[in-house]
């Protein structure tokens, strides 16, 4: 009876406000499923196993099952893994700038639908708090909204109560990331972030949740500051990941 009186719901919703594709914006017949035209879903990636069991990069296949890449074996990270739902790339990358840089939240539902697509990520909803990645409040002033903190409410819609969006903070207010080599973004965050509440860190299991996944400093620099704070352990989700092969 119910998932009659959600089906009538969505198709008035439909009809009032015709649902298109997140990337070209072609009409689409329905907003039952993600929402990509037929044409830009074949290039919607997931990022699927096999992969490096820490950084999350995405094995070819062939390369074997899931393991440590080399450069995570040479130098670990402070998070234990980091996993992404999808490769950074056209179409995915239109939808994310669009909900990053233009405010839309048409695209949540369409991630979240996604992120369940992957069993591997099932066990992140059981860790102790979920961690948005804070902006800086000249920052969020700026955007009005803290992306990653949308994000962590949108892919994990029952552990609401667990989303700790004040934990960590933006201390220092950073240059844009983009275009900085991997030594400068490791600089330029340097000591940008400080644990608001270290008795709420203190043993936990944390995921720290964040739109993009690019050279992985961010990640690295919050997963530090809260195992310092004394975090029993610090995992990763990114909406996106970019692909550095
Ligand atoms: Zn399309
Ligand atoms: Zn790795």
């Amino acid at each position: 009876m119910r998932s009659r009186f959600n089906q009538l719901l969505r198709a008035c919703q439909d009809l009032c406000f015709p649902p298109a594709c997140l990337a070209c914006g072609v009409r689409l017949p329905d907003s039952a499923g993600p929402l990509f035209c037929a044409a830009c879903a074949t290039d919607v990636r997931l990022v699927h196993e096999p992969l490096c069991r820490c950084c999350g990069r995405a094995f070819p296949w062939g390369a074997g099952g899931s393991h440590t890449c080399g450069p995570c074996l040479k130098k670990p990270w402070h998070f234990t893994e980091a996993r992404a739902v999808l490769h950074y790339s056209d179409p995915v990358a239109q939808a994310v700038q669009a909900f990053k840089y233009r405010g839309s939240t048409t695209g949540l539902a369409t991630f979240r639908l996604l992120k369940e697509r992957l069993s591997h990520l099932d066990g992140l909803a059981d860790l102790d708090l979920i961690v948005p990645v804070p902006l800086h409040v000249h920052k969020l002033r700026q955007r009005g909204f803290n992306q990653a903190l949308v994000l962590a409410r949108a892919l994990f819609p029952g552990h609401r109560q667990r989303i700790a969006p004040s934990l960590l903070a933006r201390t220092r207010q950073t240059i844009s990331q983009t275009g900085l080599s991997g030594h400068e973004r490791r600089r330029n965050l340097k000591n940008a972030f400080r644990v608001v509440f270290p008795a709420q860190v203190e043993g936990k299991r944390l995921l720290l949740v964040d739109d993009i996944f690019t050279t992985g400093s961010t990640a690295n620099e919050c997963a530090s500051t809260l195992r310092r704070a004394g975090a029993q352990e610090v995992r990763v989700l990114t909406l996106a990941r970019v692909s550095l092969e």
